[in-house]
């Protein structure tokens, strides 16, 4: 379905058709028109899948259609809470981009920077806020905004703000919006947790899911490289010269692993930057600026960037190590075969984490193809495999099963 099928104002079609849209993505098909009517929404959708317009569109117009209820200009009238300083300022420009004929002021409110700064930006107009609960709990402490004003609220990410611990501050957040506001809740994967969380905030509400519940886009490969992890570094530099990866997001579980891989990187010549938590907020903006723009090759992150990074038409994310939750993954390879695009989800699998690859291969509902680089070998690798399958059909781990790993071993 096109987008110019829905009637929504000059001013919004101009912005979409100026985004390079003509078409709708799933989600966008299936949220748009019930969140435009005002019904509250749980939305399944990964990063990549185009949920940031699925939500803010129809925001947008119903902020068109109704003038604001309150005179108190300084207030937000839509609040979208996101778990990450590096999601607010991301969804600050594309939402930016899609409100960019409308009068709105866009304000994203985070932790890392000097909170006066931020406070100040409420002495004039704020239409949407954009912020990290935990900022804005401080802000609205600090008595510097409120949010009774409050008709539309979106929680971003919202798995991942309830694993930061955030859900007490949500909850606080919301009890001081507007009553009859409209709640749109958005997330990659349906935990518990989520579950509890929207019988919590919403009201009536649709729940969609665009894809299985956590499973990763169709367009992505998975491609595993078992390994030893000490020869990690070397596979990863031989891969990068010989399939000339042009822009490749590495993961790594620690900064440790992140600065030894980019010191690999740098005495091979190869442009990369490193965005994790040690570097101050300004560091990691320009590495990811620069990544964008494709100034550097290579960009290295940890688990702390790895949410929603709109990096487009990425190709190819590399896990250096698999994340230890295998939700994580998803949440990883979301950056690549964005809005169907091809990628490649390439993972570095050590011994010790082929108990991860199970456990992703399960949750993802599919085998990953794995790839044996000559000269990589690793040794006793079949018999943990086969052990670990045995237990699966077994469904638990016994004795006999390590005498089997010896055994098998060469
Ligand atoms: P999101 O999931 O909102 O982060 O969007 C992922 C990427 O898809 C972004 O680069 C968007 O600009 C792009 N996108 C969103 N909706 C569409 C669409 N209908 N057509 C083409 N690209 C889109």
């Amino acid at each position: 379905m096109n987008f110019s099928s829905l009637d929504f104002s000059p001013e919004i079609q101009k912005a979409i058709t100026g985004c390079g849209y003509e078409k709708m993505t799933p989600i966008q098909e299936q949220a748009i028109v019930p969140a435009r009517r005002g019904r509250d929404v749980l939305a399944c959708a990964q990063t990549g899948t185009g949920k940031t317009a699925a939500f803010a569109l129809p925001i947008l117009q119903q902020m068109i259609d109704k003038s604001r209820k309150s005179e108190e200009v300084n207030t937000p009238r839509a609040l979208i809470l996101t778990p990450t300083r590096e999601l607010a300022e991301q969804l600050a420009n594309t939402i930016g981009a899609y409100a960019k004929h409308l009068p709105f002021t866009i304000v994203a409110a985070y932790g890392g920077v000097k909170i006066s700064k931020q406070a100040a930006k409420f002495s004039s107009d704020v239409d949407i806020l954009i912020a990290t609960p935990g900022r804005l709990l401080e802000l609205v402490t600090q008595c510097h905004t409120h949010l009774a004003n409050v008709e539309f609220v979106v929680l971003d990410e919202a798995d991942r703000m309830l694993d930061m611990g955030f859900v007490n501050d949500v909850q606080t957040l919301l009890k001081g919006t507007a009553k009859n506001r409209q709640c749109l809740l958005f997330s990659a994967t349906l935990s518990a947790g989520v579950n509890e969380l929207s019988h919590k905030l919403l009201k009536n509400h649709l729940e969609i899911r665009v894809t299985k519940a956590n499973s990763t886009a169709d367009t992505i490969e998975h491609i595993v490289y078992p390994i030893e992890e000490k020869r990690k570094i070397a596979l990863f530099n031989e891969l990068l010269e010989e399939y000339n990866w042009y822009q490749v997001l590495v993961f790594t579980s620690t900064k440790g692993q992140a600065d030894s891989l980019l010191a690999s990187l740098k005495e091979n010549k190869i442009p990369a930057a490193i965005c994790h938590g040690d570097k101050t907020q300004g560091a990691r903006r320009r590495a990811l600026a620069d990544f964008k723009s494709a100034k550097i090759q290579v960009l290295i992150a940890t688990e702390v960037a790895a949410r929603g990074l709109d990096i487009q038409g990425l190709e190819y994310v590399v896990n250096y190590n698999l994340p230890f939750l295998a939700e994580d993954y998803v949440h990883r390879i979301g950056r690549a075969g964005r809005a169907g695009n091809k990628g490649y989800a390439i993972s570095l699998v050590s011994r010790e984490e082929e108990r991860n690859l199970d456990a992703i291969q399960r949750l993802i509902g599919q085998k990953v193809k794995r790839i044996n680089r000559a000269g990589y070998e690793v040794q006793q690798r079949r018999a943990l495999v086969e052990k670990i399958e045995t237990e699966k059909r077994t469904g638990r781990k016994n004795r006999s099963s390590q005498t089997i790993i010896k055994k098998g071993a060469k």
